[in-house]
C-alpha cells in the first residue's frame, strides 16, 4: 500500500509543543517550488534555507535561480527566514552520477542527485543544530516523494537529525506554487536542473 506522506507530515506537526517551533533546514530546489512549500511550514517551524543544488548547469542558471529568492523572502509572509549562503560545487553532482549520465529523468541518474542534495542537508542540519530537515522537491509532480522520503529517512539516520517526511505536491501544492510564483513574477525554469535534463529531457520541473 502506497504510503501518504502528507498524512504522515500532517501527525508529526500535530505532535510538536505549540509553544516552541522547531528548527527545520529546508533544501529548495528553486524558489518557484519553495513558495508553496514556505506556505505550509512557516506556521510550525523556524525554517533556514538551504539553496544546495550542485547539479543545476551552467552556473549562470544557478545564479540566476539563486537571485529569485530575493523576491520570495521579501514577501511579506516570509520576511522572518534565514538563508544560508550558497555553495555551488559541479563537480560533486558529476562524481555522483558518473556513468548514469543517459539515464531519463527519474532513473537513477536522479536517485544519486538527491541522494547528494538530501545528504549534505542533513550534514548542515547537524552542523547547525537544526531538529529537522527537509526539501521541497516533492512539489514538482514529476519528482517520486516515495523515493525522496525513503532517501530522506536513511540521511537521517546516517546524521542523527529527523526527516521530515512530506509530499508537498498533496493539496494542490504544485497549484499553489505557481500561484505565488506568478502573483511574485519568478523566474520558473523549464528544465529540472542538470545539463542531462537540457539535452535529454527538457520539460518543467
Ligand atoms: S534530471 Fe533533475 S533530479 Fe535528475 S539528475 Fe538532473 S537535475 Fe537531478
Amino acid at each position: 500500500m502506497k504510503e501518504n506522506y502528507q498524512m504522515i507530515m500532517e501527525k508529526e506537526i500535530s505532535r510538536l509543543s505549540e509553544n516552541e517551533k522547531p528548527a527545520l533546514l529546508l533544501q529548495c530546489c528553486c524558489a518557484p517550488c519553495s513558495s508553496a512549500v514556505l506556505e505550509r511550514l512557516k506556521e510550525h517551524f523556524k525554517l533556514t534555507l538551504y539553496f544546495y543544488n550542485p547539479n543545476i548547469f551552467p552556473e549562470s542558471e544557478y545564479k540566476k535561480r539563486l537571485e529569485q529568492f530575493d523576491a520570495l523572502i521579501s514577501y511579506h509572509d516570509f520576511d522572518n527566514i534565514k538563508m544560508i549562503p550558497s555553495i555551488y560545487e559541479p563537480e560533486k553532482f558529476e562524481n555522483s552520477i558518473r556513468g548514469l549520465e543517459n539515464e531519463r529523468e527519474g532513473g537513477l541518474r536522479c536517485e544519486k542527485c538527491f541522494a547528494l542534495r538530501l545528504n549534505e542537508t542533513a550534514r548542515k542540519a547537524k552542523e547547525i543544530g537544526a531538529d529537522y530537515f527537509c526539501t521541497t522537491l516533492s512539489v514538482s509532480p514529476h519528482k517520486n516523494a516515495e523515493l525522496l522520503n525513503k532517501i530522506g529517512l536513511e540521511a537521517a539516520k546516517e546524521y542523527g537529525v529527523k526527516y521530515l517526511q512530506s509530499d508537498f505536491k498533496k493539496k494542490e501544492g504544485y497549484k499553489r506554487s505557481t500561484e505565488i510564483s506568478r502573483k511574485l513574477g519568478l523566474y520558473r525554469q523549464n528544465y529540472c536542473g542538470c545539463k542531462y535534463s537540457i539535452w535529454f529531457d527538457n520539460k518543467n520541473d
